[in-house]
């Protein structure tokens, strides 16, 4: 029996003995670039059913068949954990969304602040990336990317229950809200280049669910901010205790 190298993600339900068809991109992949022949193993996954390991039972140019032989690990969901941010360059913005998905976040909403750039995002593309962090790093749940939202919108239909974990780049001092706070649905926000502006800032610091946070004495890169701020919240609240 070979040994399973490669993790693939898949939508298909993901049971013993259940036949997996594979569509022309998975195909190129796997019997193109990796050159997997029939009776080769590898391991899927698909969000909701843990990671299998398969066989090739089918192998075409444009298709094929996996077939599931057993369960290698369990669902591991991440903590109720969203970030949003807003998107800054297309590679930074990538690479967020690497990270939270490598990280742990349950879920990822980019969102328009008023001093963010960018009017529209591709959330396929970076829904795309997340299930590629996921592959990578042995994650057998894929965070869904949400479309661009104004944080205004967003803000005003926030839940009662779930606190903000408010990336403030103007505290002076750390703040230790975080420590003392009990573990439930929590968010990071983290601003663009330019920060928050004036009114976001007033409304944020008025919203009871908002802890702000200081991440040191320097001014962090958006996207610096959001790796410090999932490894502090983790570390604190979240699964890798
Ligand atoms: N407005 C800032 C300026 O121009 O000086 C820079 C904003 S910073 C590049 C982008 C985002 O990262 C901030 O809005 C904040 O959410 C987060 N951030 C960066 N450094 C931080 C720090 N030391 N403490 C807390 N948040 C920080």
């Amino acid at each position: 029996m070979s040994v399973a190298k490669i993790r693939l993600f898949v939508e298909h339900p993901l049971a013993p003995g259940q036949s997996v068809p594979l569509n022309a991109d998975q195909a190129h992949y796997l019997f193109g670039v990796m050159r997997l022949e029939v009776g080769a193993a590898l391991l899927l996954f698909n969000g909701r059913d843990g990671e299998w390991r398969a066989t090739v039972t089918t192998a075409g140019k444009r298709g094929g068949a996996l077939t599931c032989v057993e369960q290698t690990r369990a669902l591991q969901l991440p903590p109720d954990l969203w970030l949003l941010f807003a998107p800054i360059k297309k590679a930074r913005t990538d690479f967020i969304v690497e990270k939270a998905a490598e990280l742990g976040a349950a879920r990822i909403i980019p969102v328009q602040t008023a001093f963010t750039n960018s009017e529209r995002i591709r959330q396929d593309r970076l829904q795309a990336h997340a299930v590629e962090a996921a592959e990578q790093c042995g994650g057998t749940f894929v965070p869904e990317v949400a479309d661009l939202i104004s944080l205004d919108k967003l803000l005003a239909q926030w839940p009662a229950d779930r606190r903000i974990l408010w990336a403030d780049e103007t505290l002076t001092s750390a703040q230790h809200t975080l420590v003392a706070a009990a573990p439930g649905p929590w968010a990071i926000l983290i601003g663009p280049e330019g920060g928050f502006s004036e009114p976001e800032q007033k409304r944020l610091r008025a919203m009871p669910q908002v802890a702000p946070v200081s991440l040191g004495p320097r001014i962090l890169r958006a996207d610096t901010a959001a790796v410090a701020a999932l490894t502090l919240w983790q570390a604190t609240l979240g699964d890798w205790r």
